[in-house]
Order: structure tokens, then sequence, then C-alpha cells
């Protein structure tokens, strides 16, 4: 019997409003920060009063059990941190949707034949470490806590953490609820929608050379300014994606080197980040951009270098896995995110799916992410819907 005394999806992030708040009105809950530690406090006693066992693995995730845990177990569930200044909902309305739903299932007598779990996956944003999804790369494999985690850390014990198969063994098939980061549903005029897989997604460093010198001497005809050349270079970069329908092709940053208002710059770094629904779409408009870019520093007398940085190939969610929750939920649209999931993570090692909640601003990792209540309802409604057709 639940001792929770508002299980709804709005009854449970009112309880979470005020944690990690910041003063711009966004929510800043770095991994094992107080904020992330108050949120992690606060679900295990949550999921206790609903009648779970909650135990920790040796990477920081949380595990909330209903019946003994299981290699054909239906897991579901999310993260709580936060990026800085995010939204209310990236994250814990995963794990609020999950705990609803089977606080749900319980209360409705319901008897699953498999094992039930909520999930709570540790440090997915990677603001405290650089390393998003940190809780299931340890907990795969995928990244070495030595590498990773700093000497002294007290969130977790790097010498216990890393790769946990036993763990790893229990889940049978997850799927995660989660708000969607873009406008796909509110194109397709649907409150929820099934995930199809994870662009692939690579980073670079472009380096533009020229050469410094004084701003109000050098005549505009006897300049080699790799500003100017990096403007060129941005709109390349924007005319390459754009010739590939479906790809992003973002330059976050720019910094001028030395950076000084009456100095003509010697330098200017440029970030660039590319994703496309596989990894041979992203390799291609990046060649295109590096060809361009080269070009386009040349008419300033500029000197142009590409640097490969990070790169995570496509993730296509488990096609069986996500034909069987279209069923249960009556046939819903299925779309691609371009951002990063533990459930992208975990797919290469189980089924995994991922259920979207439209979100009308169609702003992520913003003050501005929302869902509309009838529309959270809506998604909590499907994920029950899901657990009952996966537990029986
Ligand atoms: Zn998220």
């Amino acid at each position: 019997m639940s001792v929770v005394a508002d299980l709804t999806v709005l009854g449970l992030l009112g309880e979470l409003d005020d944690i990690g708040r910041d003063e711009r009105g966004g929510w800043t809950r770095p991994g094992f920060g107080p904020a992330d530690l108050q949120l992690r406090a606060w679900f295990v006693e949550c999921a206790t009063g609903i009648g779970l066992d909650v135990v920790a693995d040796r990477n920081g995730n949380l595990w909330a059990w209903w019946g003994a845990p299981g290699p054909d177990s239906v897991v579901t569930g999310s993260h709580l941190d936060s990026v800085p200044g995010g939204g209310r909902l990236d994250g814990p309305l995963g794990v609020v949707s999950a705990l609803v739903a089977v606080g749900r299932l319980r209360a409705s007598g319901f008897a699953p034949i498999r094992p039930l779990a909520v999930a709570v996956l540790a440090e997915e944003e990677g603001s405290r470490f650089g390393i998003a999804c940190l809780g299931s790369r340890l907990l795969t494999g995928a990244v070495d806590p030595l590498a990773v985690l700093p000497e002294g850390f007290d969130g977790l014990d790097r010498d216990r953490a890393g790769r946990d198969d036993a763990t790893l063994s229990r889940i049978g098939r997850f799927v995660e609820l989660h708000v969607e980061q873009g406008r796909g549903l509110v194109d397709l005029d649907a409150p929820v929608g099934l995930a199809t897989g994870i662009l692939a997604h690579g980073r670079w460093r472009l380096t533009i050379t020229g050469r410094g010198d004084h701003a109000g001497s050098t005549r505009m005809a006897d300049r080699t300014d790799p500003v100017v050349a990096a403007a060129r270079v941005v709109l390349a970069v924007e005319e390459a994606a754009l010739a590939v329908p479906g790809t992003r092709a973002t330059v976050g940053r720019i910094e001028a080197v030395p950076g000084g208002t009456n100095v003509i710059a010697s330098r200017v770094e440029l970030s660039l980040d590319v994703r496309a629904e596989d990894g041979g779409t992203v390799r291609a408009v990046v060649a295109r951009i590096a060809e361009s870019a080269a070009l386009a520093a040349a008419r300033n007398g500029c000197g142009f270098a590409i640097e490969a940085g990070s790169w995570s190939d496509e993730v296509v969610f488990d096609p069986t896995l996500r034909s069987q929750l279209d069923a249960a939920l009556g046939g819903v649209p299925a779309l691609p995110t371009g951002a990063g999931h533990d459930a992208g993570v975990l797919a290469a090692h189980l089924p995994t799916a991922m259920l979207f909640v439209r979100n009308p601003t169609g702003v992520s990792h913003a003050p501005e992410e929302d869902a509309s209540e009838a529309d959270l309802n809506a998604g909590v409604d499907a994920l029950e819907q899901i657990l009952r057709d996966l537990a029986s």
C-alpha cells in the first residue's frame, strides 16, 4: 500500500521544485552535488514508500525493485541530475513517471510475472566530469573509472566502480520516458511518441591561422585576418548541413587568439558538432565542411586545420521492443532524437526503447522546457500500459 501522499506526476514533480533551483529560474543539479544527493534521497524514500526495494550499485545507479531481480526484468527510469540552468523535466520526468506508473500498477492489484524496477542512472548530463551518461557508461564498461573519476572523489569509490556484469544481467529490457528535446511531436500533433534511434554524433576542432597585427596601422588590403575567414567558415558549416536534410551542424564556441579589441587575431579556434541519422552521413558532411572551410580560409590568406574529437555511432533502438510498445499503445508516431541518453548507452547490451512526451516549446536544457498536464498524464498512462504489457 502506498504511503506517498500525492502519487501523480505533477504531485511528485512539485516535491522536487525547490531542489537545486537557481536564481535565473532554472535548475542546477550536477551529479553527486548537494541537490542531486537530495534528489537521490527523495527517490529512495518515495520508492520505498510505494513498496519497492532500493539497491545502489557500485556505479552510483539506484534500482528500486518490485520482485526478485532477474534477467527477464522490465526496467524503466531516467536520471535526476541536470545541466546548469536546466528545465524541470529533463531526467526527473522519466523517474517520476516510472514511480507513478509502478505505484498505480501495485495499487490496482496487478500481478507481474516478471520483476519490475525503477532506475535512476547517475550523472547523465556529464556536468560534473564532462562524461555524459557516466552511470550507464561505468556500468557497461564503456569508460574506465580510474580515467574519469578524480582521486579522492567521495561520490563514488573509483576502485570499486566499473563494469558490473551482475547488475547488467539483471536488466532484461529498459524503457526510458523522457521529455522531447525538440518539436517533433508538436509538428506531428501527438502527445507521446517512440524513439527510433539516436543520431550519430561527432565533434571536431577547427583552427584558422592568420597573422596578428595592429588594428589601426594595418591597411585592410594588407591583412591576413583569421576572424574574417572564421565568419566564412561558419557560413560554410551552415551550407553543408542545409544541403543534407536531417543533418545538424553547430559552431558553438569561437575563440579569437589573443583576443584584443585593437588587435587583429593571429588564430581562431572553433568547435564543430555534427549529427545525422548515420555515421556515414556525418563523415560526408564534415568532409564537405573541411573542403569548403579550407577554400574559405584561403580567400583571406589563412591556413585551416581540422582535428577530430569525440565520436558516437548512431543508436538504433531494438525494433522488436519498439513494435511491441507501439502495439501496446495502439500505434504512436516514431521519431529520432539528436540527444544522447542512458537508453542509448544500454542499447549496446540489451533491448532498450524510449518514450517521448510532447514539449510545446521544443526547448530543452533551459527553464522554458515544458509539457502540459494532459500530456504528462498521457505519458504516464502510456508507460503504465507498456509496463503492464511487458510484465505480463
Ligand atoms: Zn535527459
